[in-house]
């Protein structure tokens, strides 16, 4: 709509204009507002009801004769439900009231009396926004019936205008600080302790869990360094933290948080983090003690479990290995038999048992104990023996290649033939029946290397690594065959011996593992 304001009203517009924007208490700034707009065309009232989504109303001012009145909640309701804003809020449209007294849009109250302030001219106009949304309602009232003309109403729409961005901007305003708490309280009441740290590593910001940890005041938190409070992994985040500066996504490594004369083991998460002034670094160091604890009991329990299991079990092995013998003249093959399942279980119980127990000590770094000369074929043939009779039960060829006079190795006899047992065994297992085996030892200067060789499915490149960590395990076909704990133990056993486990193969071609064990000098 095109207006022709006159001077004053657009120095009143423009005036307006500045009180809008003037400060961020927006009670303050809609009453001056209501003020001037009141003042500048004498009306006696003004009120304005700003209005929520639902068109609720969420807050109102209301002047008399230049000064700021309380109002009553009631009385807004009571406007909005049968009195004149009501109706511009239903028909969202501005209304001019000649005489108050003659329109039934108009809400007639004791003081409407014709012995009180009796007939008045009155201009309410909707505040709207882009979209059409009415965001509030704006109403003047003059004493005198017939006062207002039409570029009254012009003009009190354009102030309505006006008004209507500043409700907006300060609705999203907000919004915004609201969203902004939200932030900040995640941030502040986080279980785990949070810095905030600039580039050179010094403190910006803490959450309260940092203050209950460390036990430091925010002032003397906001003097030190991140440095000051755990040791950084430089390779882990760069020398000048350059590993953050793009988009790297979280860095992750082990440390211990300082906290007065305690150390607590923690997990620490850092990563780049945008701020409305910059970018910086965000530390989450979250305690792991507990859990850490709480492992080490757990592994040092099992391990007590795989070491008192031993006993009773080469208790039952050589009183099956007796009745055997005692069975031997007796020639019950159906018994024998029986024996022999009960043999080959207990066996690989024993195993079982015996590298879980070599995994718990390797792991804890501890040496390898029990080495001796050994000859290459007391490892390769008690293997071959205990796994003999499942590759018979699937019909696979072994084939050996271990030349006479290899030389000793200087192992733990028993640990070593479980490694070699455990290849075998993976091999029976992961081959389809009638394959093909291959076990071989060829020496290589201060080592012996021994190999199994299948022509199973193989292993993919990007998972030939990964196998020998724990529980890592190939799914084939619909079901998995075992527990992932063979491979660990190889390697942690022949890597204990100074030796090297590793495999070669490519998808659908089988596998061949290999590993390399040391000579024992003369
Ligand atoms: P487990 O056999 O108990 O699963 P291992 O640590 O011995 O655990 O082996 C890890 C995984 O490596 C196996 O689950 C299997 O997917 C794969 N694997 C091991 N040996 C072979 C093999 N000879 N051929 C194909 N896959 C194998």
């Amino acid at each position: 709509m095109e207006h022709n304001f006159s001077k004053d009203s657009l120095e009143l517009l423009y005036e307006i204009s500045r009180e809008l924007v003037s400060s961020l208490d927006f009670n303050l700034v809609l009453a001056r507002v209501l003020q001037l707009s009141a003042n500048n065309v004498g009306a006696e009232r003004g009120v304005l009801i700003v209005l929520d989504e639902a068109l609720n109303p969420v807050q109102a001012v209301i002047v008399y004769q230049g000064q700021l009145m309380q109002y009553k909640d009631e009385d807004v309701h009571a406007i909005l439900r049968g009195g004149m804003a009501g109706w511009v809020l239903r028909n969202r449209q501005a209304v001019l009231i000649g005489d108050t007294s003659q329109d039934e849009r108009w809400l007639h109250r004791p003081d409407d009396d014709l012995n009180r302030s009796g007939p008045k001219s009155a201009i309410c106009v909707p505040i709207q926004i882009a979209g059409d949304r009415i965001v509030g309602i704006l109403t003047i009232v003059h004493p005198e019936p017939g006062f207002f003309r039409q570029e009254h109403l012009e003009l009190l729409q354009a102030i309505a205008d006006q008004a209507g961005i500043a409700i907006h901007n300060a609705r999203l305003y907000r919004s915004l600080e609201t969203a902004q708490q939200r932030y900040h309280d995640l941030f502040d009441d986080n279980i785990d302790p949070i810095f905030i740290t600039d580039w050179n590593g010094k403190i910006i910001e803490a959450n309260r869990m940092v203050f209950q940890t460390i036990g430091l005041s925010r002032e003397v938190l906001a003097e030190r360094s991140i440095t000051d409070f755990h040791s950084v992994d430089w390779e882990v985040v760069g020398q000048k933290f350059e590993n953050l500066s793009f988009n790297s996504g979280t860095l992750f490594y082990e440390s211990e948080l300082l906290s007065g004369n305690k150390k607590l083991e923690v997990e620490v998460y850092v990563r780049r983090c945008d701020l409305n002034d910059g970018t910086y670094l965000q530390w989450i160091l979250r305690d792991v003690s507990e859990r850490k604890a709480l492992e080490e009991m757990r592994e040092s329990l099992m391990a007590t479990i795989y070491h008192d299991l031993r006993s009773p079990l080469s208790n039952v092995l050589s009183s099956l290995d007796l009745i055997k013998s005692s069975l031997a003249e007796k020639q019950n093959t159906e018994l024998d038999r029986l024996i022999d399942i009960a043999l080959r279980s207990s066996d690989r119980v024993q195993r079982l048992t015996g590298s879980l127990l070599d995994i718990y000590r390797l792991e804890a770094g501890q040496p390898v104990e029990n080495r001796k000369k050994v000859d290459v074929s007391r490892i390769t043939q008690p293997a071959l023996k205990a796994v003999e009779v499942n590759a018979e039960a699937r019909q696979m060829k072994i084939t050996q290649h271990v030349p006479p006079g290899l030389g000793k190795l200087w192992v733990d006899e028993d640990m070593i033939q479980r490694v070699l047992i455990n290849l075998l065994d993976n091999a029976v297992k992961y081959t389809p029946a009638h394959g093909h085996i291959e076990l071989g030892a060829v020496s290589q200067g201060d080592f012996i290397k021994i190999w199994v060789k299948d022509n199973g499915p193989g292993i993919p490149d990007e998972a030939q690594n990964q196998i020998f960590e724990k529980f890592s395990r190939l799914q084939t076909g619909t079901k998995w065959k075992g527990i992932g704990l063979g491979l660990a133990f190889c390697r942690l056993a022949v890597e204990a011996h100074g030796g090297r486990i590793w495999v070669d193969s490519a998808e659908g071609e089988g596998s061949c593992f290999q590993m390399t064990l040391p000579v024992a000098r003369e």
